[in-house]
């Protein structure tokens, strides 16, 4: 009898010219390769009862959530069969006095923050791929996004998690306290480690108060280093209200800008870098006076060159759709996308040589700059290239963050595509102990095999 004979005859089975294409490959659409069947089971017990299966006839499984992940970790590889958490959905409780939210693995991030909205609540992590991201895949990757100046990363908005082992065991501890230091908090073991250790099946998160202001600009400067120094006046001077900051270099904003026809370049004249600034807080008046006489003084001292501030809801979403355009622009045309931090002090230094080595080496490539500098993440964007520059080119970005004792992933993770640069960021004593936990929770290395770390 063969594992699929085996499992329950309610669980969703896809094999053949049944597997749908997206099965095959995540969002950097490189090294398709369609699994051998893709089971989408609807409960927590038929998740235990495949990896049980699974476990016992040594079946390598891949994790799938909104396959929007830009590290490889959901593509399958040769012989495996896809985990799809699609069909394991739904909001099961909104607690508006603990205020948390107990969502199903599978449930996509933008269902939960439209549901948190209408109880005057708001779960705060943001990121292009909303629409398409499960939260199970956002825990599983420590997902950021352009509020984690404000709200922390994922790990920060999870109170408790239901996850299934690799062996088939359910770990339920669907805390809802912010205070609980009984043990080891055992949910951190499982976000941001790419279902290497655990399938995450429920998950509560934390919501916040919607804010009751907002104010967004879009501010020009001469030279990123007078973004740095923005960002640090806005931390002390407008304290608590900063909610993102987002910059993007010229080649970003020259390149993007004219492919999103919801936004009109505002400025005269072209800039070194530009940034989104908002900021959230619970009088609008109050806080668009602030912002205003804020930023007119720093345009008074030259560290801004321009700026426009959204006079509405809809200018501010169209001037973010600014931001959001990369992932149009990288549905277009073949890009590499990535995704390193670099002590922020460093960043500009960090720009400098990598644009100084590309341009002598690879002429003909375009690279765009932009990311979450609050948070020392920047995203480099690479198109136009070669094919056979692909390893190459990945060695150079991610050589140099090391040179720079940046992080070889700020938020997308290791997945299939980094694992030979993660000793650029960490120990060989924190591999070690990666791989240890590794072998103990999946002995047999059948979930997730050869993601973040090779055994
Ligand atoms: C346009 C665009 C913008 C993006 N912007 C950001 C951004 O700002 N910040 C950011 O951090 N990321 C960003 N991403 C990357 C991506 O959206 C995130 O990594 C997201 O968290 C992945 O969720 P997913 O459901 O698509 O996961 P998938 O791609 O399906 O999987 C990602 C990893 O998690 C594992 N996994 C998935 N579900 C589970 C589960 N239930 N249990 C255990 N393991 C699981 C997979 O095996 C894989 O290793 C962006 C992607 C796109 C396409």
């Amino acid at each position: 009898m063969t594992l699929l004979d085996q499992l329950d005859s309610a669980i969703s089975v896809h094999t053949g010219e049944q597997i749908a294409e997206k099965h095959a490959v995540d969002w950097t659409f490189v090294n398709h390769c369609t699994p051998d069947a893709v089971l989408r089971p609807k409960t927590t017990e038929q998740v235990s009862q495949i990896l049980r299966h699974c476990h016992q006839h040594a079946q390598p499984v891949v994790v799938q959530g909104g396959l929007t992940g830009l590290a490889g970790g959901a593509t399958p590889g040769s012989g495996e069969v896809a985990l799809s958490l699609e069909n394991l959905t739904g909001i099961e409780e909104i607690d508006t006095q603990a205020m948390t939210m107990t969502v199903c693995a599978g449930t996509p991030l933008e269902t939960i923050q439209k549901a948190a909205l209408e109880k005057d609540l708001i779960f705060p992590m943001d990121l292009g791929a909303r629409g398409t991201a499960n939260i199970g895949g956002n825990v599983s990757t420590n997902a950021g996004g352009v509020q984690v100046i404000r709200y922390g990363m994922t790990r920060a908005l999870v109170m408790g998690l239901e996850v299934v082992l690799p062996d088939g065991t359910v770990i339920s501890s669907l805390n809802k306290m912010l205070k609980n230091n009984a043990g080891y908090d055992l949910k951190h073991l499982f976000i941001g480690s790419e279902g290497t250790l655990g399938v995450v099946t429920r998950v509560v998160l934390r919501l916040f108060p919607k804010p009751k202001s907002r104010c967004t600009a879009l501010v020009a400067f001469n030279r990123f280093s007078d973004s740095i120094q923005l960002l640090s006046a806005v931390q002390s001077e407008l304290s608590g209200l900063l909610t993102s900051f987002e910059v993007m270099w010229d080649l970003y904003y020259n390149n993007v800008a004219p492919t999103v026809n919801t936004f009109t370049n505002p400025f005269d004249t072209p800039y070194k870098a530009y940034a989104i600034v908002e900021i959230t807080g619970n009088h609008q008046q109050r806080d668009m006076q602030l912002f205003e006489e804020f930023l007119a003084a720093q345009c008074e001292h030259n560290i801004i060159a321009d700026v426009v501030i959204a006079q509405s809801d809809t200018q501010a979403d169209n001037i973010w759709t600014l931001r959001h355009g990369i992932g149009d622009f990288g549905s277009s045309q073949p890009i590499i996308n990535y995704d390193v931090s670099i002590p922020i002090g460093r960043m500009d230094e960090f720009a400098n040589e990598l644009m100084r080595d590309l341009d002598q080496s690879y002429p003909h490539i375009t690279t765009l700059l932009f990311g979450h500098i609050g948070d020392s993440n920047l995203h480099v964007v690479i198109g136009d290239y070669h094919d056979n520059e692909f390893s190459r080119l990945k060695d150079l970005v991610h050589e140099l963050t090391g040179r720079y004792d940046g992080s070889v992933s700020a938020e997308h993770g290791i997945g299939k595509l980094k694992t030979g640069y993660l000793p650029l960021s960490r120990s060989s004593e924190e591999i070690a102990l990666m791989q240890l936990l590794k072998r103990s929770i999946d002995p047999k290395n059948i979930l997730n095999p050869g993601r973040v770390i090779t055994l």
